[in-house]
């Protein structure tokens, strides 16, 4: 884990904070893997250990959880939080924490959906993310919901046609999740494709972030400028 002494200003860091492990891949292992090839390092921070599934699943979360985030590039951190009952402020705690180890120079998490929309634990995470988010100045992308995309306002998009396979290999390695709808390759596959359509592209597969607080430098402007096709692509 990163520590204040080894933070350098070349090394970007970004932490993922989500309620479940598998909320991370769906919406975002393609940009994660793109960040990781990129030497950006990639902390996951997931809140609970699935303990409303059956026992024979729950230590299997993990490491299903470990397997993807070898492929993605991505390390993981597991908390305990109960499922379906942790309040924001165990959330606020945990993301503190984590904010002082990671030093993270930008922050992933749920989009806010209101409850009849999506998982109510994707909601009080992504309120108290985005509380020390916005207390600590930090810039915040929200991903895309699994499913019903209410309330989801995408304006970034990138591009992770290159890193497709890697996408589909780290959310295959959630077993345990594979009889749920959304985790069917071809819905993922869809998904991928519609975000392209949004942006009028025909071809390739895209993720989908709100961004809500983001700042960027002169380099940014020199990176998009040497790319023949822009990896990370605004509307
Ligand atoms: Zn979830």
């Amino acid at each position: 884990m990163n520590t204040l002494d080894s933070h350098n200003l070349n090394q970007r860091n970004v932490l993922t904070i989500y309620a479940h492990a598998d909320d991370e891949v769906l919406p975002a292992a393609g940009t994660l893997s793109l960040m990781s090839k990129a030497g950006w390092n990639i902390r996951c921070l997931i809140l609970t250990d699935g303990n409303l599934s059956s026992s024979a699943v729950k230590g299997k979360r993990h490491q299903e959880a470990e397997a993807a985030g070898k492929i993605i590039g991505a390390s993981y951190d597991f908390y305990a939080l109960e499922e379906c009952n942790f309040s924001t402020q165990a959330v606020i705690k945990v993301t503190e924490e984590a904010i002082k180890h990671c030093l993270p120079d930008i922050i992933i998490t749920h989009a806010p959906q209101p409850e009849q929309f999506g998982h109510r634990d994707h909601e009080v995470c992504a309120i108290a993310v985005s509380n020390v988010a916005t207390r600590k100045n930090i810039p915040l992308w929200y991903s895309a919901p699994p499913v019903f995309l209410r309330g989801f306002e995408p304006n970034f998009f990138v591009d992770i046609t290159s890193v497709i396979e890697e996408k589909i290999a780290a959310i295959g390695c959630y077993e345990s999740e594979q009889e749920k709808a959304f985790m069917q390759l071809d819905a993922i596959l869809v998904l991928s494709i519609f975000w392209a359509r949004e942006l009028g592209q025909k071809d390739g597969y895209f993720e989908a972030f709100q961004i809500s607080r983001h700042c960027v430098d002169a380099s940014f402007f020199s990176a998009l400028a040497h790319l023949k096709n822009p990896v990370l692509s605004s509307r």
